[in-house]
């Protein structure tokens, strides 16, 4: 049977390439993006049936653009995987608002216009899933996360609240939440107390996070459900992770 066409954002690096490499090899035609192309484009993928756009996700117009253009060459979008996210861990008291904005935009906002450019015809088709990627942080706070916990307590709330709106039309909207793992999310932090902070964490805890592999198999997890089940959510960590 022909596959239908996977969007994945951010998919250059840690989750998201992950995630492509499984859907690669499962033979899904693919819309890779990401803001760092030739990191997706040196993924060990069988390029045949993959498109790659380089696209900011907090830009409405060219998330849509790319999409269209994947759709025109392998129909519609029956899967979309919100992935894209950044987390700038710093204090309140001293963080430069401007890395809240940045987080809210990515996170947040750049889920909203995903889902938004997706849904209408996934309604109209009766068919269609959207797994957004939230974080353990989207249920509980954890010290100098908090812009990155309102963010992703957004993902949450967005996410239950349109999965709810749209169940009637048998489209499925799912939540991965996921510990500290090992990819590069962590290199964007501005802020090294905060950093020496959570590195401090992570060695209390092993020191070796959550393989992003088995992110990736959640994903595929709740994708392989038949279309009539909804796994709404899977919280995945470290065994040794403590919070
Ligand atoms: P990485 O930093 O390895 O990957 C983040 C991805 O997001 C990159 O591919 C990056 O691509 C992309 N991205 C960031 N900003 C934008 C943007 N504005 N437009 C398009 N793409 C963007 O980290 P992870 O793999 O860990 O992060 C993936 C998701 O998982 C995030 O939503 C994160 O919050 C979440 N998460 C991560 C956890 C962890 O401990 N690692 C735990 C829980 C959740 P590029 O820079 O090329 O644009």
């Amino acid at each position: 049977m022909k596959k239908s066409l996977v969007v994945i954002t951010g998919a250059s690096s840690g989750f998201g390439a992950e995630i492509a490499k499984l859907f690669n090899q499962a033979g899904f035609p693919l819309l890779l993006l990401g803001r760092r192309v030739e990191k997706i484009e040196a993924l060990p993928l069988n390029f045949d049936n993959v498109l790659i756009e380089q696209v900011d996700v907090t830009d409405y117009q060219a998330f849509e653009t790319s999409i269209r253009k994947a759709e025109d060459v392998y129909g519609p979008v029956d899967l979309l995987i919100n992935n894209a996210g950044v987390m700038l861990l710093g204090n309140v008291l001293n963080q430069d608002p401007a890395e809240w904005q940045t987080m809210l935009n990515t996170n947040v906002m750049g889920v909203l216009n995903g889902m938004q450019i997706v849904l209408p015809a996934m309604k109209k088709r009766k068919h269609g899933t959207i797994i957004n990627m939230s974080s353990l942080a989207g249920k509980k706070t954890f010290t100098n996360h908090a812009a990155y916990v309102a963010s992703k307590f957004g993902v949450h709330g967005l996410s239950e609240t349109i999965r709810e709106e749209v169940s009637g039309s048998n489209v499925r909207v799912s939540l991965v939440a996921p510990g500290a793992a090992e990819t590069e999310l962590l290199t964007h932090v501005t802020d090294q107390g905060a950093l020496t902070d959570y590195q401090a964490w992570k060695e209390s805890m092993g020191g070796i996070t959550l393989d992003p592999v088995h992110v990736a198999e959640s994903v595929k997890f709740i994708y392989d459900m038949p279309q009539e089940v909804t796994i709404r959510e899977i919280d995945i960590a470290a065994t040794a992770q403590d919070a």
